[in-house]
């Protein structure tokens, strides 16, 4: 009998200690365009870690196209995902198509790129006003004065506007005083290097190319940029800033061709992202250090700190992050 008793006992214990078996969350992550390198790490990042957590992911990428990420997304509600995570192409079309996954109970986490007016549960990303402020700080730094060329990014990306408006921030008192003069605006289409390559040859051609300064917005507009200003000899002569510390930027860096760019760690980004998806898709609230209205609701949001580089600290970030292999930059 007391042997029974402590046999039914430790099955019961056995039985109670057991852990529940956690749900597998399923996740489906649509990215506007693999296409650019930072891309492909985020994606890399991110699927690593949530399959670590125990996730399934699927990814589909919408080259650039409103509608073929709309579809995509779509599809995933129809796979029955527990979470979408979105890198929106156009942050502003979503809400239709978030409504429907609001109705099927799937969670949406905005992933880099905040989608406005649309029922979103949170957003991860960067202080994006604060990337536009470093690549001002560091043209002026460089050149206190003279001709600024501005060229944005994608006009459909909520980004592009948060870096233009801390690019502002820190340019505004400059063109007040006249220290420095803005000589031509534009915003780059899907943000592509061909796109910012034609709108720097004729930004040339129309200032004569009397120009000081081009406050790219990311590394493959400035890539681009950088293409046209070699063609007329002024590559390395004229100051012109980045974003996302692509190994083709680094390399330009290194050989005086580019100014600086923002280096913003992904792989925080992106295993962080995995675990708010995770927690989400578990119907747990992710830890929230800011909150932005995307004019339906605040988000809560978590934003990370960008860091500037230039020549000087290049192995004290990405070197030490191991962003990039030394051997890569300094080939
Ligand atoms: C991102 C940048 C990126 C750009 C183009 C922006 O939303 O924040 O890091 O360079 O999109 O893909």
């Amino acid at each position: 009998m007391k042997k029974l008793i402590s046999t039914l006992c430790a099955l019961f214990v056995a039985f109670t200690a057991s852990p529940v078996m956690a749900k597998t969350v399923k996740i489906g992550m649509a990215i506007d365009d693999l296409r650019l390198e930072r891309w492909q790490k985020d994606r890399d990042i991110f699927v690593d870690k949530a399959e670590e957590l125990g996730a399934k992911v699927y990814v589909q990428s919408a080259n650039g196209n409103e509608q073929t990420q709309i579809s995509q997304i779509e599809n995933m509600i129809s796979r029955g995902v527990d979470v979408l995570v979105i890198i929106p192409y156009n942050g502003e079309v979503l809400s239709n198509v978030i409504a429907e996954a609001k109705r099927d109970g799937i969670q949406v986490l905005a992933y880099d790129r905040l989608i406005n007016n649309a029922e979103i549960d949170f957003y991860l990303s960067f202080d994006n006003e604060k990337v536009g402020e470093m690549q001002a700080a560091a043209m002026l730094e460089n050149k206190p004065s003279g001709n600024y060329f501005l060229m944005g990014g994608a006009p459909t990306d909520n980004n592009a506007k948060l870096f233009r408006q801390g690019q502002m921030n820190v340019l505004q008192p400059k063109i007040d005083s006249g220290d420095i003069k803005v000589v031509g605006d534009q915003w780059v289409d899907s943000w592509l290097a061909e796109n910012a390559l034609k709108i720097m040859e004729n930004a040339l051609t129309a200032n004569n190319n009397e120009i000081d300064v081009v406050v790219a917005s990311n590394d493959a507009t400035a890539g681009g940029a950088i293409q046209a200003l070699d063609a007329q000899g002024l590559a390395g002569k004229v100051a012109i800033s980045g974003q996302d510390a692509d190994l083709a930027a680094i390399r330009r860096i290194v050989a005086g061709t580019q100014t600086m760019t923002v280096y913003k760690p992904i792989n925080t980004l992106a295993s962080r992202a995995a675990e708010i998806a995770v927690e989400l898709g578990n119907e747990e609230a992710p830890q929230a250090n800011s909150s932005l209205n995307n004019g339906l609701k605040d988000v809560p949001a978590w934003l990370l700190e960008p860091i500037t580089v230039d020549r000087t600290n290049i192995k004290q970030t990405l070197v030490a992050d191991k962003f990039h292999a030394e051997s890569d930059i300094y080939q």
